[in-house]
């Protein structure tokens, strides 16, 4: 009981999904002692959806371990796979195989992108007692991730809010800098374990927003922004973040194998977005920016280069994908010598 409780006090004391995840499968782990405890979500677009693990834990296992946040979306098993998960998503039911060892599925029911279940392993069946002991933890679970949701997701459009990018962006750097020793110290290894490409961070703005909100008012404004954060969502994949930066300015972090492959999905954007028909309103193009996160970055040096790179789609027409590497290299952009201004010193 004593365990339980500062199992739970470990839980609502994180402000980090990933460690959210990890901790209540830690805690399932240390009051039951199964042979498995795992968190598995649903990701990838309508039609194409995969499984991934976001923490798992086996017995004898002091870490857990989780398919990496970037993993290819072949690589994960499908949702027919797995039927009995995805009979526990659809039904809401808890759902429990006989016999040893015995599968008990918990469903999950967060926002958006937190359709999952909890995948618990026995020698024996759970009890009624354990089942509604889990539930009990797992409704816990459930109401904090609402409450941390809450306060990082923007309201209108339940895209990620500002607060969060820096964590963010830390980790991916992170993740890339480890990526890139490893890749020096094993490139072989690399390649077999790593999800591959690096991190590329895109601003977006609506052109010439002002006007759709001085001709059709700020409702109709608004709704033009939930519509665009729809279309970001179909172009972009499973792991890239997308983020409402506040107004008409959105910023997606995401991997990518190279200039050309961000380039390409970004036009797909720039293009889906023209081509359709807002109510009301009718037609709206946007601008795009966006450059490559380097070793060591800072976000602000990130921003202040896909900043230029918008600034210069404003300038030349508007409507436009811009790669600031793409500026720098035609000369369109002179590269500033890092600075103190660059540097993060508060
Ligand atoms: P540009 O093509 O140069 O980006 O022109 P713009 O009119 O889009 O840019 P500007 O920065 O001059 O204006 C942005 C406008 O966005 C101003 C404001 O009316 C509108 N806006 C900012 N936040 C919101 C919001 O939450 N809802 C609505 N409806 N409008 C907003
Ligand atoms: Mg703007
Ligand atoms: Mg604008």
């Amino acid at each position: 009981m004593t365990q339980l409780v500062d199992n739970l006090a470990d839980l609502t004391a994180l402000r980090d999904r990933d460690a959210l995840d990890i901790a209540l499968v830690s805690a399932v782990h240390d009051m039951l002692q199964p042979n498995s405890t795992a968190i598995c979500r649903v990701v990838g677009d309508a039609g194409s959806e995969r499984w991934r693990t976001c923490a798992q834990l086996l017995q004898g296992q002091s870490q857990p371990t989780c398919d990496s946040a970037w993993a290819d979306l072949d690589s994960l098993p499908t949702l027919s796979d797995k039927p009995l998960r995805q009979q526990a998503t659809k039904t809401h039911q808890i759902l429990q195989t006989e016999g040893a060892p015995s599968l008990t599925l918990f469903p999950l029911k967060g926002n958006l992108d937190s359709i999952g279940v909890l995948e618990i392993t026995t020698e024996q069946p759970l009890t009624a007692e354990l089942k509604r002991l889990v539930s009990g933890v797992l409704r816990l679970y459930l109401n904090f991730q609402a409450l941390l949701d809450y306060g990082e997701r923007d309201a209108l459009t339940e895209l990620l809010n500002r607060k969060t990018f820096d964590g963010a962006f830390l980790k991916a750097t992170l993740e890339q800098n480890r990526a890139d020793l490893a890749e020096e110290q094993a490139p072989e290894d690399r390649r077999s374990h790593a999800p591959a490409g690096t991190y590329w961070l895109v601003m977006i703005d609506i052109d010439h927003f002002k006007h759709v909100n001085d001709n059709f008012g700020h409702l109709i404004g608004d709704e033009v922004l939930l519509l665009l954060a729809r279309l970001m969502r179909s172009c972009f994949r499973f792991h890239d973040q997308l983020y409402r930066f506040g107004g008409e300015e959105f910023v997606v972090l995401m991997r990518c194998n190279g200039e050309d492959e961000a380039a390409a999905v970004l036009e797909r954007l720039r293009a889906t977005t023209e081509a359709y028909q807002f109510p009301q309103v009718g037609t709206i193009t946007i601008s795009i920016g966006f450059s490559e996160v380097k070793t060591g970055d800072t976000p602000s040096a990130a921003f202040e280069r896909a900043d230029k790179a918008v600034y210069h789609a404003k300038g030349h027409g508007r409507n436009q994908v811009c790669s600031h590497a793409a500026l720098i290299a035609s000369g369109d952009l002179v590269e500033q010598a890092a600075n103190v201004g660059d540097m993060e010193l508060f």
